[in-house]
């Protein structure tokens, strides 16, 4: 081992904000679990005699008539969701450039506190250079396309349960039961989102922080919080690896928490202190304004 060497702390996502960015997730995921509840009860309940009348006499053939209770209510459910798709949409923009915002103050705090140990002197973070902008983008596009991902997942389960709900005459009690398990898949995926979204971004941003510093690799860092480690990253910890490439795990090179649900992360590795990694430390160019300074500025 080169005595050499230098090896800082490994950057870990922020919890802080996981658990602010999966409040927020959890708060739309609840509203509009809560409205449409409340309107699907009552239309189940208007339209339940028409669907028992149905059932009684003409049995399932006339459930496939145009004018069906199965068809109205599908037509007014697609309402429904086209209502908060549209409530989810217009503020998924928003959520992701707050996140965005803070992942990078974070990580970036962070990156510099790890940076600045390993080399004994402060190293400067500029602003947002063109690396950090074009992750920070990718992470705003990346948030806003699941964001808008969650109420197509929670009516398309939807549909599917109302419709045999009233083709099956199901009783109320029964389509409620369902009802409440069809909000705990939708909130357990926005507290997946905010967990893996988190990682990914403090991983991604304290790369491109290190790499404008001049730094060129890294440690794998195996999460010890995971509840089921992937055992090719639990082997991979400690293992030094270029920034621009990644490790090769399984056959492919990654970084730390690019994998679904991976925790891992990085820890700076300098092989020696080069003029090169000196000069690049103070060389990072801060790049143009963009909406994401204006919303860290902005704050909440
Ligand atoms: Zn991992």
């Amino acid at each position: 081992m080169n005595r050499r060497a230098l090896r800082g702390r490994d950057i870990k996502a922020d919890v802080g904000l996981r658990r602010k960015y999966a409040d927020k997730l959890v708060a739309l995921v609840t509203e509009m679990h809560r409205s449409t509840v409340y309107w699907l009860m009552a239309e189940y309940k208007r339209q339940l005699p028409r669907v028992e009348k149905l059932m009684a006499t003409d049995g399932a053939m006339a459930l496939a008539d145009d004018a069906s209770p199965a068809r109205d209510m599908l037509a007014r459910l697609r309402q429904q969701m086209r209502r908060h798709r549209a409530i989810i949409d217009e503020k998924a923009q928003g959520y992701a450039e707050w996140f965005a915002a803070r992942a990078n103050s974070g990580a970036t705090a962070r990156t510099k506190a790890s940076l600045s140990e390993m080399f004994g002197f402060t190293v400067g973070m500029k602003g947002i250079t063109r690396n950090v902008n074009n992750v920070l983008q990718s992470v705003i596009a990346e948030n806003v396309a699941l964001i808008k991902s969650i109420p197509e997942k929670y009516f398309t389960e939807l549909e599917g349960l109302v419709m045999r709900s009233v083709r099956t005459g199901r009783d109320i009690a029964t389509l409620t039961d369902e009802l409440e398990h069809r909000y705990d898949v939708a909130r357990d995926r926005a507290l997946l989102i905010a967990r893996d979204q988190n990682n990914k971004a403090s991983a991604s941003i304290s790369r491109a922080r290190m790499q404008d510093a001049g730094v060129e690799m890294a440690i794998w860092r195996h999460s010890s919080r995971a509840k089921h480690p992937r055992p090719s990253h639990l082997e991979a910890d400690g293992k030094i690896f270029p920034l621009s490439e990644g490790l090769l795990i399984d056959g492919e090179y990654i970084f730390p928490g690019e994998e679904i649900n991976c925790g891992c992360t990085a820890a700076p590795y300098v092989e020696r202190m080069t003029a090169r990694s000196a000069e690049a430390m103070n060389a990072a160019k801060q790049a143009p304004d963009s909406p994401l300074r204006r919303a860290e500025r902005s704050g909440e």
